[in-house]
């Protein structure tokens, strides 16, 4: 029997549509059921109690606790996925369980980014939380499989900003570079800790001809962006949605687009003047990984409708679509392209255009990148779009 040809209004097109994600949290993307079940083992202690305690109730709570508008409220959230998150076997289900849960919504490509540093509570050594993620990775990719969806992952190894095991870990992600892990970043609050401290694990990644990704200009305005590209070197901009910040809408002495966000939407692209580093990141394709859900929560961004995503993409700088923390923000890749569809307009052949910039920018070698986007993402639009 023949399928009936979707259109962009029916719920399951954006799952059936190939998606490729960049910036993904592990310790953000766990489900609630394991959070309940592992925090029962190990007796950590949750947030709920009584009849709120079910998985429904907790991601309830995780879900309001991280929409307090101030990232580092929502930074607070993750003691609770953190906690459960201190042996093997729990690292390597909800690696697995992560795989499966992206591979269900159509993700065929992604890289999955944790802090071994937060896993060691439990008295785990560094190399065993990383040989413990990628065979949860390993077991769902194959389970996956088996259930018909092809999804490949790749490991990024983050550090904490305001420790000082940078160093450490970037020793750990060119170690395994071979074995699963495919790139490095810094995460946490940008707020006293600029990248900038910890030069010396990019210095050196920078001579492994390593690749790494910086969370900045999610909090933190134009310094941080800066301060990541020019003095650290980063292929790839966790969030970088202040970059807007750079761009004035009328010419140089008009409002910026975080001032007068309508007036940018409003505008034609040729009215709006790109600062010197603005115009640096998109003349060098410098990929932003953008989140935005995550992004209203944290008031990085007012609303999805007036999230800064839409002006850098007329623009056409590299932008990729993001999920940052599928738990925290109740979402998925094919909810965020939803999202995205109601607020902007945003069609398939859209949704294709994101999917091969991230696949673009992914810190996979450039032959198996292209493999992705000839062998997968443009066969896949194409059928959708028949
Ligand atoms: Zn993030």
């Amino acid at each position: 029997m023949r399928e009936t040809t979707p259109t962009t209004d029916s719920v399951d097109v954006w799952a059936r549509a190939p998606k490729v994600l960049l910036h993904d949290h592990l310790d953000g993307g766990v489900r609630p059921a394991t959070v309940l079940e592992l925090a029962d083992e190990t007796g950590h202690d949750l947030p709920v109690s009584g009849k709120d305690r079910t998985a429904g109730g907790l991601a309830a709570w995780f879900r309001s606790a991280a929409d307090s508008g101030s990232l580092e409220s929502y930074l607070e959230t993750f003691a609770h996925t953190v906690g459960v998150m201190q042996t093997e076997a729990a690292l390597v289900r909800v690696a697995r369980e992560a795989t499966l849960d992206l591979a269900r919504d159509g993700v065929v490509y992604a890289e999955i980014r944790y802090a071994p540093e937060l896993h060691v509570a439990g008295g785990l050594e560094l190399p065993a939380v990383v040989e413990a993620v990628n065979a949860g990775f390993r077991e769902g990719e194959a389970q996956a499989a088996a259930e018909g969806h092809g999804i490949r992952i790749g490991a990024l190894l983050t550090a904490m900003r305001h420790a000082a095991k940078s160093r450490e870990i970037a020793e750990l992600a060119v170690r395994y570079r071979d074995a699963g892990v495919v790139g490095f970043d810094i995460a946490g609050a940008e707020a006293g800790h600029p990248p900038t401290r910890h030069l010396d694990a990019f210095e050196y990644l920078r001579r492994e001809n390593a690749h790494f990704t910086i969370h900045a200009g999610e909090a933190f305005g134009l310094p941080s962006i800066w301060e990541a590209i020019q003095w650290c070197g980063a292929d790839r901009l966790g969030h970088g949605v202040r970059i807007v910040d750079d761009i004035r809408v009328g010419g140089p002495d008009g409002p910026t687009v975080t001032e007068d966000i309508d007036a940018a939407l409003a505008a034609d692209p040729a009215d709006l003047h790109l600062g010197r580093l603005a115009a640096y990141v998109r003349d060098r394709r410098i990929p932003l990984e953008m989140c935005p859900s995550s992004n209203v929560q944290t008031g990085a961004a007012p609303s999805i409708e007036q999230h800064p995503i839409r002006v850098l993409d007329r623009l056409r700088f590299r932008i990729t679509l993001n999920t940052d923390n599928r738990l925290m923000s109740d979402t998925s890749m094919s909810k965020e392209a939803g999202l995205l569809h109601e607020a902007a307009g945003w069609d398939l052949a859209r949704l294709q255009w994101v999917t091969t910039n991230a696949m673009k920018s992914a810190f996979l070698p450039f032959d198996e990148r292209l493999a992705v986007i000839e062998g997968t993402i443009k066969p896949g639009y194409a059928a959708l779009l028949a």
